[in-house]
């Protein structure tokens, strides 16, 4: 609006900031900046920033590479922490428009947007409660670093002088100073291994501030002299990154997953909702564990003395930490809400919130009938077990997701054509280059017939 970009104006003469960094994602999730200076922003404000889309990836073939960044002052955010001698700066999210100014349906904002409202003309607001995992680590990785953990502490461990701790004082600082506000913090059950679980907000909200954690975490990371990597499974040995995620959906003031007349105190909505998510799982995986490696994570059953808490079968449960949807006991009605437990941590927030919106919605929609809830351990099963029981794997690895998900016709849907073929071609290249790769386990297990 005209008045939120007059104080974003008056704000950066004021605080005398120097720079604002316009800030969008690509198809994978990778953060995109470019830097203007304040004198530039009217004009931005005006008709956006021109820049060349074939360049960025997914977001345009060569004929039509010209696009604009539109910056939305709604999301304007002062970094205090960036100081380091040369001032504050601030950002702002965009939206990606075609040369004509409509909105590009290459932009991930704007298919989370498209899903959101969707929802809208239902009645609904969409919730979402992110617990981020990620590893603290001695050195950044790369194809010839191993992974050192900064600790080798575990689960809640306190631990004195630990760097992991000072780290999420500090990380959590820098984020709450940004705007962002955390509620939970503490070591998870792998050496290195740190989770902070932002306050609920809307989901677009939510992918924003995701974007943004991921950023100052690194940064905190690097300025204490370690690495930060959201990659899903970075040690054989030890369990992965997951970024289960708490969903809601609202009306008006009210939770509409609340039914204090059920026994189980879930609505209708909700029980149709979470059987949206569970039918239509092994379509959506693709995009909720979009890296080859996400897979390790899911199937990381066999890590010695730890008790993977990643899912790999598709089932509903209360406490149960090895289900695909956890239905966590609440205590005030406007608490109740549904965890999704495949989703990792190196996802694009705003292409997995609208696919597992659009899985639940979908289920509203059609009326899907939720299957009963399970208890089972579904990791002590043998194969046998869990297939007279009913329970579907998903998919193994990504090659098998990606067919999942051509098949679906919920994705293409809500994904819209252009980023459904763009991210099937570029994930077929993906597991094509990984899977013809020889690599040091296949040395060490075959080097010597
Ligand atoms: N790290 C586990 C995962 O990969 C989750 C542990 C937990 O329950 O928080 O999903
Ligand atoms: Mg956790
Ligand atoms: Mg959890």
């Amino acid at each position: 609006s005209e008045r939120q970009q007059e104080f974003v104006l008056r704000t950066l003469e004021e605080r005398d900031i120097r720079f604002v960094r316009l800030w969008f994602t690509d198809v994978l999730g990778t953060l995109k900046s470019v830097s203007v200076a304040p004198a530039e922003l009217e004009q931005a404000f005006e008709g956006g920033i021109g820049f060349d889309g074939s360049a960025i990836e997914g977001f345009a073939r060569v004929h039509e590479a010209d696009m604009v960044a539109m910056p939305d002052p709604n999301t304007f955010q002062i970094f205090p922490f960036e100081g380091r001698g040369i001032g504050e700066s601030a950002r702002m999210f965009c939206d990606i428009l075609t040369p004509d100014g409509t909105p590009s349906w290459a932009d991930p904002r704007h298919v989370l947007k498209r899903t959101l409202s969707h929802a809208a003309e239902a009645g609904f607001t969409f919730y979402v409660h992110p617990e981020i995992e990620f590893f603290l680590l001695q050195e950044a990785l790369t194809a010839d670093v191993d992974p050192v953990p900064v600790d080798d502490g575990g689960y809640f461990d306190h631990t004195t002088h630990s760097l992991a701790r000072d780290f999420r004082r500090q990380a959590i600082l820098a984020l709450e100073r940004s705007g962002i506000s955390v509620e939970f913090s503490h070591h998870e059950v792998a050496p290195g291994q740190q989770e902070i679980d932002l306050r609920y907000a809307d989901a677009l909200t939510t992918s924003d501030n995701l974007m943004t954690f991921r950023h100052i975490i690194k940064e905190v990371a690097t300025s204490n002299g370690v690495a930060a990597t959201f990659m899903p499974k970075p040690f054989t040995d030890q369990p992965g990154s997951g970024m289960h995620s708490h969903m809601s959906l609202f009306e008006g003031e009210d939770n509409a997953f609340h039914d204090p007349s059920d026994e189980a105190r879930l609505s209708k909505t909700a029980k149709s909702f979470i059987a949206g998510l569970l039918k239509h799982a092994p379509e959506y995986t693709a995009i909720t564990n979009q890296w080859a490696n996400s897979y390790k994570r899911l199937y990381s059953r066999h890590v010695p003395g730890k008790i993977s808490e990643a899912p790999a079968y598709v089932s509903w449960g209360r406490a149960n930490r090895s289900a695909l949807v956890r239905v966590p006991v609440y205590g005030k009605p406007n608490s109740a809400r549904v965890e999704i437990r495949s989703l990792d941590s190196a996802a694009n927030p705003y292409l997995a919130y609208a696919v597992l919106l659009g899985a639940g919605l979908r289920g509203i929609e059609q009326g899907y009938e939720l299957p009963p809830s399970s208890e089972d351990d579904l990791w002590s099963l043998t194969d046998a077990e869990r297939n007279a029981a009913g329970y579907r794997p998903l998919p193994a690895n990504l090659a098998e997701a990606l067919d999942e998900m051509e098949r679906s016709d919920l994705i293409p849907e809500v994904l819209g054509e252009h980023v459904f073929d763009y991210f099937l071609k570029n994930k077929r290249a993906e597991w094509e280059d990984y899977r013809t790769q020889v690599s040091a386990y296949e040395l060490g297990r075959y080097g010597n017939l």
